[in-house]
């Protein structure tokens, strides 16, 4: 499906390992002051003065966690650091730096790792954070990639998973689902193309499906829209798992129950269509579907009137009191029990 647009095969192995850090890492700039020394020592040195700092790691493997017959690598690079930086994003801090070691077989062309590095630098650019370090070593089989986030808060502006109150309300930024239904519509073309590799997919009718799924965002604008609100979250976390998961995350941590309202759910219109093609239920997948690194937080009741009816933010649901349990309310008023994987109804009301 992905046609290979770059012909030239160099193998990385006839490189070296310092020509070939050399040849990645030279395109990568330092922009900012609490950098003091990135790529090119033993290790980098930051100061971040009177900042606290947030640091959090992913690991992708090849096989796992992405797909490489409709990833196009450099997607895969720029999503590598996004899911990174949601997570800095969902400390309600500001990712300033990241590293980033990947461990490749020498199936991998050297064209092939430039366009990984392309996708990465771009992410870097368009997030303004500083590549300060990494590994690079080979691996026996495919492709790993470990990024390791790091960004700048005021301590008091930190947000954590375990400081909902059970009055407050729940909010989720942008539209849940996408991400999940754009990985469907993918996984039903790499079938066809394996049948018939002549096959050219109109995929106009899915375009924002796979844009959610392929070359998804951190939601860096929130920490400000919130600031410019005057509203500080009580709890928050990124959906990376599905807002099902996320919501049992807040509840856990913070001792509070939770009622979810399916009527107010975000779904973008493209979403639902999606959904009846493929006959699933847009309730299901919506609160269920992952990657969509939106942010799930809570607010204090007192600030509803400052969120209320703003664009980028949905008010789904409240929290209530553990005893009460967290539960989806349908739109025939009728409660069902949250589960992180799927949901099962029960007897009440
Ligand atoms: P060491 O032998 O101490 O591990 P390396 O030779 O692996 O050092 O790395 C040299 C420099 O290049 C270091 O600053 C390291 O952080 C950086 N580096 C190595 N691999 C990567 C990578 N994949 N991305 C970014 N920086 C890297
Ligand atoms: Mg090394």
């Amino acid at each position: 499906m992905i046609e290979d647009k770059n012909p030239q095969k160099t193998s990385i192995s006839q490189l070296g390992e310092f020509a070939l850090i050399d040849h990645l890492t030279k395109n990568f700039s330092i922009n900012h002051e609490s950098t003091i020394k990135g790529i090119g020592d033993d290790a980098a040195i930051l100061d971040f003065k009177d900042k606290k700092i947030v640091i959090s790691t992913d690991l992708l493997i090849e096989g796992v966690h992405f797909d490489l017959a409709y990833m196009p690598l450099k997607h895969l690079g720029y999503k590598a650091v996004v899911v990174n930086l949601s997570d800095i994003c969902a400390m309600n801090a500001k990712p300033t730096q990241i590293t980033v070691s990947i461990a490749v077989s020498n199936r991998f062309p050297l064209e092939a790792l430039d366009d990984l590095f392309a996708g990465i630098n771009h992410a870097a650019k368009e997030y303004n954070v500083d590549v300060i370090g990494g590994d690079t070593t080979s691996s026996q089989k495919g492709l790993i990639i470990s990024i390791t986030a790091i960004g700048e808060v005021d301590l008091d502006e930190v947000v954590y998973r375990s400081t909902a109150q059970d009055t407050d309300l729940l909010v989720v930024t942008g539209d849940i689902g996408a991400a999940y239904m754009g990985l469907q519509v993918l996984e039903r073309e790499k079938q066809v193309f394996l049948v018939n590799p002549n096959s050219q997919p109109d995929l106009d009718a899915y375009s924002y499906l796979i844009e959610r799924q392929l070359k998804p965002e951190a939601r860096k604008d929130v920490r400000l829209l919130l600031h410019a609100l005057e509203v500080k979250p009580t709890s928050m976390i990124d959906i990376s798992d599905g807002l099902s998961s996320e919501i049992m995350h807040l509840c856990k941590q913070s001792q509070v129950g939770c009622n979810l309202y399916e009527d107010k759910l975000p779904l973008d219109p493209q979403f639902i269509n999606v959904c009846e093609e493929f006959d699933l239920d847009s309730t299901t997948v919506a609160i269920n579907g992952g990657e969509d690194y939106e942010l799930l937080f809570t607010i204090s009741i007192n600030d509803f009137e400052k969120i209320k009816g703003n664009p980028n933010f949905t008010i789904i649901g409240h929290m209530t009191q553990e005893s009460e349990g967290i539960h989806l309310v349908t739109r025939a008023n009728t409660k069902i029990q949250l589960k992180s994987r799927g949901w099962d109804a029960i007897a009440e009301d």
